[in-house]
């Protein structure tokens, strides 16, 4: 197949086009780089099953020849990004996705969208089966991407009844590994880089709050393998494995060998205080479950951040 990875040059995208060119399917990659890096298709450069296309997609997308499907992972993703770029943020889940869904219209191509777990907003059921229709607080600091993610999958679900486009919809639950950037601000690389660097962990709240980590290769298999079936209902892949954001600051300290210990800090206004997603319907329909354990994921993680921030001069040796 010949595929369109919107947002290919971020951390899942980059990681799903080496997926999918090991399944042996042509990628054009295409990004307007505002959250990713070419950095992290850099290994791909020059292949000829490969490409990438610098464009943002809130503009329309013009793609010559055949393609086959488009997955559309064009969003930034981290909380801290939530009041610095929300309009961005808006555009690229509403406009984006308008012109990415029109685009698999007019190319008779199949369309998969990057949906969250933030759809769930602040859960009260718990775990999240894809039933739960959310606790989502619209016109907080979390509005201008859960709600464009709400928009995303009601427009993805239009386009499939009213257009017969076929469409898939995954509702990624966090999702941590390699090319992470390292300033991103979500806990997996704030816990890291301070770890690497010796300083205390940074705790938000009293850490009681929890979230479920997947590592990056099982989210990727998880996406193909939605991408290859014929579910157009939503589907959560994640890891259900869940912990307190104080126990994951223990796991992190105790990998790193870090003895600075945590500091707290004030919890985000709207911070979903438990997440967890139930993959009954995964394991059911994809045959899909997560196979990394949360300390083989992270010490991949370490690996990858201490090779990065040595190559920028940001940790000594
Ligand atoms: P990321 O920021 O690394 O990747 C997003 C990519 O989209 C970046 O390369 C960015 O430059 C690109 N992009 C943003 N706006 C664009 C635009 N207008 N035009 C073209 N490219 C644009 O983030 P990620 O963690 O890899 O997330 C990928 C997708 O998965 C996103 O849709 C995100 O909402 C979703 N998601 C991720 C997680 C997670 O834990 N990582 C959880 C839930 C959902
Ligand atoms: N968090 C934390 N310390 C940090 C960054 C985040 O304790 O340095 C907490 C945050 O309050 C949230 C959880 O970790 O409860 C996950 O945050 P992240 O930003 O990674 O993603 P979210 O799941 O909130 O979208």
């Amino acid at each position: 197949m010949r595929i369109l990875v919107t947002g290919g040059a971020g951390f899942i995208g980059s990681h799903l086009c080496d997926r999918l060119l090991a399944e042996g399917h042509s990628v054009i990659a295409m990004d307007n780089l505002i959250t990713g890096n070419t950095d992290n298709i850099a290994h791909l450069n020059g292949r000829p099953d490969f490409e990438f296309i610098k464009h943002d997609v809130t503009k329309y997308i013009y793609l010559a020849g055949p393609l086959h499907a488009v997955i559309h992972l064009a969003s930034p993703a981290s909380p801290v990004d939530f009041p610095k770029i929300p309009i961005p943020i808006m555009k690229v889940n509403s406009l984006g996705t308008l012109n990415a869904l029109g685009l698999a219209l007019a190319k008779g191509a199949r369309f998969l969208i990057a949906s969250t777990s933030e759809v769930y907003g602040d859960p009260l059921v718990h775990p999240q089966p894809e039933t739960y229709w959310g606790n989502v607080n619209p016109i907080g600091p979390r509005g201008v991407y859960d709600e464009a993610k709400r928009f995303a999958e009601a427009l993805t679900m239009a386009y499939n009844f009213h257009h017969g486009v076929e469409t898939r919809i995954v509702r990624i639950f966090n999702t941590y590994g390699p090319r992470m950037r390292l300033d991103d601000g979500r806990v997996v690389p704030n816990y890291l880089t301070q770890a690497l660097r010796g300083e205390p962990l940074t705790v938000y709240g009293d850490g009681s709050q929890t979230r479920s980590f997947c590592f990056v290769s099982d989210e990727v298999d998880g996406i193909y393998r939605l991408l290859m079936s014929a579910e157009v209902q939503p589907v959560n892949i994640g890891n259900p494995n869940e912990f307190t954001m104080l126990e994951f600051a223990y796991i992190v300290n105790e990998l790193t060998g870090n003895r600075a210990g945590v500091i707290y800090k004030a919890l985000p206004v709207d911070d979903p205080k438990q997440r967890k997603p139930d993959i009954s319907k995964a394991r059911r329909v994809l045959g899909w479950e997560p196979r990394i354990e949360v300390r083989e994921g992270v010490t991949h993680t370490i690996e990858d951040f201490r090779r990065r921030m040595k190559a920028r001069g940001l940790l000594a040796g």
